[in-house]
């Protein structure tokens, strides 16, 4: 019975594939279309996972001579090993969780979105019910950043950390047509630390790309910049780069803490406290008290200053405000977007009209909202709800109407 509708519903798919022609369709349709497919999606990974867990509790991947569930599992979907083993994992988590496996059987989660509360519920269970109306709500990289910390305060941080410092590597290999390829996995300090250097690298590239008007992807100048930082650490530089970021950028190079004063005294992080680096992950206390010493560092505590009274009647930003907007702002703010590379910032209201450069006036929009915001009468504005986003149409942005898209 199940089979028979499995199949008429694969060829319900196939026929209305096979017809379709994607450039008759208007945007609109197109994008409605894209949005039942997505749903279809979900709703098979759903069904996959499911079936996989089956698979393997019944040991048939063994009478078909697999070496393990995982195996099946892969030759069945035709992917890597790696994923099948998550899936497993996830389909066995989800039995414990009833909330989300609900929320599977509706096609209201993606796989990715699945995987990352399991783990985090699995640890917490009592976050499960808001994870999962998160997820509806949130792009899938924010609900990683927030089931991270969970994760953080759900086990022995320091030990977690001393893990990963242990297992840390570099690799490179040449692929087949001659490009060299990098893998490396680094603590999350010493991960940031390397990100910010390269991303103020890569500001400084795309401020000149801009000016010169190159359409290099940032991806392609960020590999320039790591290129370019591995250059100056072998030899002077030669010619060295007296243009610096532009002055509305953050101070990027520095790798910014994000904890709770009284986590920092303490010595550890309780339920609702964080310490992090914000867009890399949770650190524990006392790996943020060792950096607190370091140069390159600044550590914020929420607790203690109140950075949103602070204002400054100037065109130029201050640092204090760049960093506590950073840390604020750690993706661009309107709503469903969830960018985090290259965010520039946004004085809500404009300097020329009177705006000024504190923190409630302020915003990180990545570089597409910005542009249309300047040029394209899209407006921001904060409610007690967040930021809204509105179209010049008068449409409100939300996470069902991509605002990015148009
Ligand atoms: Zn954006």
């Amino acid at each position: 019975m199940t089979l028979q509708t499995l199949k008429r519903v694969a060829d319900d798919l196939r026929s209305l594939l096979a017809d379709l022609d994607p450039d008759r369709l208007s945007g609109t349709d197109a994008a409605r279309l894209l949005d039942g497919f997505a749903e279809i999606e979900k709703l098979a990974s759903g069904g996959k996972l499911l079936a996989a867990r089956r698979v393997e509790s019944s040991n048939v991947w063994r009478r078909n001579g697999h070496r393990s569930a995982a195996a099946h599992v892969a030759e069945a979907t035709g992917t890597a090993l790696g994923p099948a083993i998550n899936s497993l994992n996830t389909a066995r988590q989800l039995q414990s969780l009833p909330t989300a496996e609900e929320a599977v059987r509706s096609g209201r989660l993606s796989e990715a979105q699945a995987r990352e509360i399991a783990e985090a519920a699995r640890l917490r269970p009592e976050a499960e019910g808001e994870l999962v109306e998160a997820a509806s709500r949130q792009p899938l990289s924010v609900l990683k950043v927030r089931c991270r910390r969970i994760k953080a305060t759900g086990r022995d941080q320091l030990q977690a950390y001393v893990a990963v410092h242990r297992a840390r590597y570099l690799r490179n290999w040449t692929e087949s047509d001659g490009g060299v390829r990098f893998d490396a996995k680094l603590t999350p300090d010493e991960g940031a630390r390397l990100i910010a250097v390269v991303r103020a690298e890569t500001d400084r590239l795309a401020a000149t790309a801009r000016r010169t008007g190159s359409d290099e992807p940032r991806r392609a100048l960020s590999a320039d910049a790591l290129v370019r930082l591995a250059d100056r650490g072998s030899r002077p530089d030669p010619h060295p780069d007296r243009e610096g970021p532009r002055s509305d950028e953050a101070p990027s190079a520095m790798v910014h803490v994000r904890v709770d004063h009284a986590a920092l005294i303490r010595g550890s992080v309780e339920v609702g406290e964080v310490c992090e680096i914000p867009g890399v992950g949770p650190i524990p206390v006392e790996v943020a008290r060792r950096l607190a010493v370091d140069s390159i560092l600044s550590v914020l505590l929420t607790e203690g200053v109140d950075v949103a009274t602070v204002a400054h009647a100037g065109r130029t930003i201050p640092a204090s405000i760049k960093r506590a907007l950073c840390e604020r702002d750690p993706i661009c703010v309107v709503p469903g977007c969830g960018e985090r590379e290259g965010l520039e910032i946004d004085h809500v209201k404009p300097f020329a009209q009177g705006g000024l450069a504190s923190l409630a006036n302020l915003a990180r929009l990545c570089h597409w909202h910005h542009y249309l915001k300047t040029h394209h009468r899209c407006t921001l504005e904060h409610t007690d709800d967040g930021w809204r986003w509105t179209l010049p149409d008068g449409a409100r942005s939300s996470p069902d109407a991509f605002a990015g898209s148009g």
